[in-house]
């Protein structure tokens, strides 16, 4: 973890700790973080993914601008808000939204690269600070599942690859012509059988393209319904479906070339969620000590779902901000049962898998 990251997990823990041991009724101070899902739409066709298996059933379902504007205004200041979905640039709207949270919060955007062209790279990196702590878009997360035909292969799209590569590289190229460091660019992929084997590829991709960060998710099979659909609850009681992955001496291989080249590298290689080199591997094969985690992310962390539920993690209905503010949502009464559960337990079942779950066992 470099220098900012460390700050950042200072200050995510400080947010989380105090209330954790000393307010038992389960109250939050306001999140640091909030992930936005501005649309249920996608333009892609992941074979991992639920949105694209529900995509007809929600297709003119999305809010209004003015009903995502108002739910923006609702969000804390000091929050770190996330573009995500779906693809969030599929709304015509992307940029008319992204000025209006721009004005008052710092932003992080994730795409899948196709569609983030053009006006829209121009319009971003126009909004974009001069530090990191001013508002506007600090940070653009690319999902790139695989080099060439393997991203494709992935996502179900033949040319995505090309096309994704195409626009971040005019992306990098616009903050060049705007003298603008930010937004900071992170390359991300899920590490599944299809890719494993391109890990280090991938990092050679990072470098290519001069981003600031690679990210390697580790695969999530919970069925936490991503705010599409609410969930019992208590959902998270169940344990998520085992993954299903064969490549473990890959995995391992590419592990060890990539935990070396780290050191070697001038961008930030990263794992999500943090996790020691053993435990990844552990996770692969279904043999991780789910008591050797626990987790903090409810009281600095939550997702608005794309018809303004706001929930943890879980898709657990805590209040549509439509209708509520957001302190009634965030502080209300099944949002404060879901920390009081938790914080009881340490972790529960369900997490296994979670992409913010946290390590606390011997560092292997
Ligand atoms: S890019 Fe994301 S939202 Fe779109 S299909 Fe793939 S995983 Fe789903
Ligand atoms: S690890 Fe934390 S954030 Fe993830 S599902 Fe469990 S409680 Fe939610």
């Amino acid at each position: 973890m470099g220098y900012l990251g460390k700050l950042y997990h200072l200050i995510d823990l400080s947010t989380a700790l105090i209330p954790y041991h000393f307010i038992k009724s389960g109250w939050a101070f306001t999140p640091l973080r909030i992930a936005l899902m501005v649309t249920h739409r996608c333009n892609l066709r992941c074979a991992m993914c639920m949105i694209v298996e529900r995509d007809a059933e929600f297709r003119d379902k999305d809010l209004s601008t003015s009903e995502l504007k108002l739910i923006i205004s609702r969000i804390p200041s000091r929050t770190l808000i996330t573009f995500t979905g779906g693809e969030p640039f599929i709304r015509k709207d992307i940029l008319e939204l992204l000025d209006y949270a721009s004005q008052d919060h710092r932003v992080n955007l994730i795409t899948n690269g196709v569609l983030f062209q053009d006006e829209k790279i121009t319009g971003v990196v126009s909004l974009a600070p001069k530090h990191l702590f001013q508002k506007g878009p600090i940070l653009v997360g690319v999902s790139i599942q695989g080099i060439g035909e393997t991203h494709d292969h992935v996502v179900r799209v033949k040319g995505a690859f090309e096309k994704a590569k195409t626009h971040v590289l005019q992306f990098q190229e616009e903050k060049k012509r705007q003298g603008k460091t930010l937004p900071l660019l992170d390359i991300k992929s899920v590490i599944t059988d299809e890719n494993v084997g391109q890990m280090n590829d991938l990092v050679d991709f990072t470098k290519e393209v001069n981003a600031d960060f690679c990210t390697f998710q580790i695969i999530n099979t919970q069925d936490s319904s991503y705010g599409i659909t609410d969930v019992a609850e208590d959902a998270y009681l169940t344990p998520p479906p085992p993954v299903r992955f064969s490549n473990i001496e890959t995995l391992k291989q590419q592990i060890a070339i990539i935990e070396k080249r780290r050191r070697e590298v001038t961008f930030e290689i990263r794992f999500n969620p943090i996790l020691p080199p053993g435990e990844i591997v552990k996770r692969y094969r279904n043999a991780i000590n789910i008591d050797d985690y626990g987790c903090f992310v409810p009281w600095t962390t939550a997702h608005i779902g794309p018809s303004g539920n706001l929930f943890p993690c879980y898709s657990i209905n805590c209040g549509n901000l439509l209708e509520k503010t957001f302190e009634e949502a965030w502080n209300g009464q099944t949002f404060r049962n879901f920390r009081q559960r938790l914080r009881e337990a340490k972790i529960f079942p369900g997490c296994e898998g979670c992409c913010f779950i946290s390590y606390r066992g011997k560092h292997t």
